[in-house]
């Protein structure tokens, strides 16, 4: 009995025909020829059940490789994209995180041999860059340290806010109470379902909210000072506005209570930046009064993941000792990076803030010339790209960008090198200021290696 021609089995592609294509190389590379056979096997048994097309294996392959993260081209147009793991680190913070990976002189002085502060290069560092603290602290994440500042500060018991050496503001004792007074315009979710109200309850504090959803004014937070008090937070609404009739009061005028002032400023700018006027910078709130101050490493500082508590000595100090701190750490590599970023040079997300939109004209019209001459249906068009990551919601940059049919969107994430680009009305838009004028070459042969099956 023969077989139709018809028959799916009859075009069942040869495992080594399959491994030896070019998209599946890098992956190969990065996770060894067994994975990537084990899933080429699974992937053709999907085309002899019928299930899969043939020309679908490789991305199926690939789809179906248990492990490691991917490197991606963001096309999309938004700086700090956290689905994309928001800054691109430097290339000297790369260079760092590699030097750092083995072992190294974290928690160690060399010229005496002791034991030494770790991470103590990195947060020289951080303190030079921001004169106005008194002294620095990092963390994992900008979340980690809202939970160490309302721990240590407001949540009761031996090591929180009942000790005894507390804060002590005006001559007054004030710190012991359990509340952190925070305005009702405040109350953010940051993202992925996360609330700041629920991860600072989540430590035992207790949430006083003041004011109304547009407006509070210094009078509000005054009115709920009491001997619970532990502090009063101001939290930059860094991924909203809220326009109109709307008031709220200052780091000065909160300052000038006699309490300790935290402000969550969210991005990690560190100085004033004129791109992003309406973004809070951490010496200039250090400045104006707040004790405390935390921020993101990984959104406008384009460092890596981390926590930064920069304020009055004795409240780091207090953070740093508390048993939560150990819980919070970072890791070595989270230093080196951290540390190489602020010694320069500019940063990716800095420069795709900054880039002369002249510049990215250039650079996409010339990978529009490359499709067009291809017979790829590709325009160049004028768009706008963003900040992202919860930062300055209200800025857009001018920018240019290749536009495709829509179909091209999910055939471009299963490339050789996945290219992420955004879909608008329709179309998608490849905007290659967040790519490094390096790779523009690759997204262009991205979109050619496509073009054949989105037709
Ligand atoms: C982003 C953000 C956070 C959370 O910081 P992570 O580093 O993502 O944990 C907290 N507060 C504000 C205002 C933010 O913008």
């Amino acid at each position: 009995m023969g077989e139709a021609p018809t028959d799916p089995r009859r075009r069942v592609p040869r495992t080594d025909v399959v491994l030896a294509d070019p998209r599946l190389a890098a992956a190969t590379e990065a996770e060894g020829r067994a994975a990537v056979k084990a899933a080429v096997v699974q992937a053709l048994s999907r085309v002899r059940s019928g299930e899969l097309e043939p020309d679908d294996v490789v991305g199926a392959a690939l789809a179906a490789l248990p492990g490691g993260l991917r490197p991606v081209l963001n096309a999309t147009g938004v700086v700090l994209h956290t689905n994309l793991g928001r800054a691109a680190l430097s290339p000297a913070a790369r260079d760092a995180v590699v030097a750092a990976a083995g072992h190294t002189d974290v928690e160690l002085d060399l010229v005496t041999g002791r034991r030494a502060k770790r991470g103590r290069t990195a947060l020289a560092a951080l303190h030079r860059a921001v004169p106005a603290a008194g002294d620095v602290h990092v963390v994992n994440n900008g979340a980690a340290a809202l939970v160490l500042a309302a721990t240590a500060l407001a949540a009761g018991g031996e090591h929180g806010s009942e000790r005894p050496n507390g804060w002590e503001r005006g001559g007054e004792q004030r710190l012991g109470g359990r509340e952190i007074i925070v305005s009702r315009g405040e109350m953010v979710e940051i993202g992925d379902g996360f609330r700041l109200p629920d991860l600072l309850e989540s430590t035992g504090a207790r949430l006083r909210e003041v004011g109304t959803t547009n407006r509070t004014t210094v009078r509000d937070y005054e009115q709920a000072i009491g001997p619970e008090t532990a502090f009063l937070l101001k939290v930059h609404p860094s991924n909203f506005v809220v326009r109109g009739f709307t008031s709220s009061a200052s780091i000065r005028d909160l300052a000038a209570l006699p309490v300790p002032l935290v402000a969550d400023i969210g991005s990690g700018l560190l100085r004033p930046d004129p791109l992003l006027p309406d973004e809070p910078d951490a010496d200039t709130t250090l400045t104006d009064g707040a004790d405390l101050v935390i921020a993101s490493g990984d959104k406008l500082l384009g460092g890596p993941q981390a926590g930064l508590l920069l304020g009055s000595a004795p409240l780091v100090e207090r953070l740093r000792r508390h048993p939560l701190a150990r819980a919070l750490r970072v890791d070595k590599l989270t230093l080196a990076a951290l540390q190489a970023t602020l010694a320069g040079p500019s940063t990716p997300t800095w420069d795709a803030l900054r880039l002369d939109p002249a510049v990215l004209r250039d650079r996409t019209e010339h990978a529009h010339k490359l499709l067009a001459e291809a017979g790829v249906p590709a325009d160049l068009v004028e768009s706008a790209a963003v900040v992202g990551g919860g930062g300055a919601p209200e800025v857009t940059l001018p920018s240019w960008s290749l536009s495709l049919p829509s179909a091209y969107a999910s055939p471009l994430r299963a490339a050789a090198t996945p290219v992420v680009g955004r879909v608008e009305r329709g179309r998608l838009l490849l905007d290659l200021r967040c790519v490094p004028p390096s790779a523009d070459a690759t997204v262009v042969d991205m979109v050619l290696s496509v073009a054949p099956r989105v037709g």
